[in-house]
């Protein structure tokens, strides 16, 4: 049975609004997924019933607050069928999942002349962290291109991996083309030169079955707001073994066993990597979108997402002065463009004007902007909750909006 997208909008209270006198569409799913009312439910019933600090009190409250919290850590264990619950540190999200990686495993084992390889289409928060660390450890930043479709050269990867590459930090679907990246294949080449390999799922997670053991990486980072969960939290997947060998990221409570003047000893994983009082409410909060998305099944929702890309893909390619930006063979329903002769974000505002919500800009991926040559794109993203229909109605007006310079 297809997923019934109509049934699964009643339950997202935000996509029933106007904007700018018109229904709202919401196409910036790439950008944050919408929230169901499950999650904003769970939310406010904490704070109205088991709002407690955890792991430390000897109350009910507390209690009832730290199994709730741990729990979404077992859940998570089962949706990324990670070994062990304590593989799954909580974070801010991918960004800080990442900075994690290279402030400590970074810190300790790159060290003067090592290589890390990123690609041409990365997030600028997997290109950042790395370049910081290789500025403070004189290590290399190497970058596997792409081809004009927006997939990794292979060839150039194996060229570009040796004795001397520690790291592997790759995004396993780009957020700016959509195109989903051969991560089976690159983890099983770096390991085979020793490299270790970070996964940043911070757009697979959503729309594929993401199995870590499966795929043997040994670090995969990703944000809850992108699988229809709250803002501020991530996760940071790592191997126990590799989380073991690192060292605390950040100093304060909870991370430590025993704390004396002469000496401090740390916790054990994941509690060494979470310092601190953490974001209870939304921890738990983000075990009803993960049960949302188990309920329906994520190749369900792939199914309906994929259908969405196909469909806008044709009817937008038959538009006078339509450019597609990506157009790999294995995608997510993401859907880059440009108008021809128009900007991206004048674009962005005529379609807001209709009220459909995309995203317009370089997409926190500039070198791959640079690479195609272009300032940005304007991005339509689709999710489980969008419709053929608001398709059609982003056609309609994209084909307005064309032909005011593609006459
Ligand atoms: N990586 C990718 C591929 C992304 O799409 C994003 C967010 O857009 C990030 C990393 C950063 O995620 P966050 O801002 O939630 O930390």
């Amino acid at each position: 049975m297809p997923v019934n997208s109509e049934k699964i909008r009643s339950i997202f209270p935000v996509l029933h609004q106007k904007v700018n006198g018109k229904p709202l569409i919401y196409l910036d799913n790439a950008a944050t997924t919408q929230k169901p009312k499950s999650v904003l439910d769970a939310l406010t019933d904490y704070y109205k019933h088991d709002n407690s600090n955890i792991h430390r009190g000897a109350h009910t409250l507390a209690d009832r607050a730290t199994r709730y919290y741990e729990k979404t850590r077992t859940v998570l264990k089962e949706f990324l069928n990670a070994k062990e619950e304590e593989e799954i540190i909580f974070t801010k999200g991918t960004t800080e999942s990442i900075n994690l990686v290279a402030a400590t495993y970074g810190r300790k084992f790159i060290t003067k002349g090592d290589e890390i390889l990123i690609s041409t289409m990365e997030h600028h928060s997997n290109i950042v962290p790395w370049q910081m660390l290789c500025e403070e450890k004189e290590a290399i930043l190497k970058i596997i291109p792409i081809n004009d479709s927006g997939e990794i050269l292979m060839d150039d990867f194996d060229s570009l991996l040796n004795e001397k590459t520690k790291l592997v930090s790759i995004v396993h679907v780009s957020n700016a083309l959509g195109t989903i990246n051969p991560v089976r294949e690159i983890i099983k080449k770096a390991h085979h030169f020793g490299a270790k390999v970070l996964l940043d799922g911070a757009q697979s997670t959503s729309h594929l079955d993401v199995n870590v053991q499966e795929l043997d990486c040994d670090f995969l980072a990703f944000s809850a707001h992108k699988l229809y969960g709250p803002t501020g939290l991530g996760v940071l997947y790592g191997k126990r073994k590799i989380l073991e060998s690192m060292p605390p990221y950040q100093g304060g409570g909870e991370m430590i066993k025993e704390v004396t003047f002469a000496k401090t000893t740390y916790n054990d994983i994941p509690f060494k990597f979470e310092a601190g009082t953490p974001n209870i409410a939304d921890v738990i909060a983000f075990q009803k979108a993960l049960e949302f998305i188990n309920e329906l099944g994520k190749s369900k929702i792939k199914t309906h997402e994929d259908n969405l890309l196909s469909y806008a893909t044709s009817l937008l390619g038959e538009i006078k002065g339509f450019i597609p930006v990506g157009t790999a063979k294995e995608k997510v329903s993401v859907l880059s463009f440009n108008i021809n002769g128009m900007h991206p974000f004048d674009v962005g505002m005529m379609l807001d004007a209709n009220g459909i919500a995309v995203r317009t800009g370089h997409h926190c991926t500039q070198p791959l902007m640079q690479r195609f040559g272009i300032e940005g794109t304007v991005r339509a993203s689709f999710s489980v909750y969008n419709t053929e229909s608001e398709i059609d109605y982003l056609a309609s007006a994209v084909a307005k909006i064309a032909k005011i310079k593609n006459k």
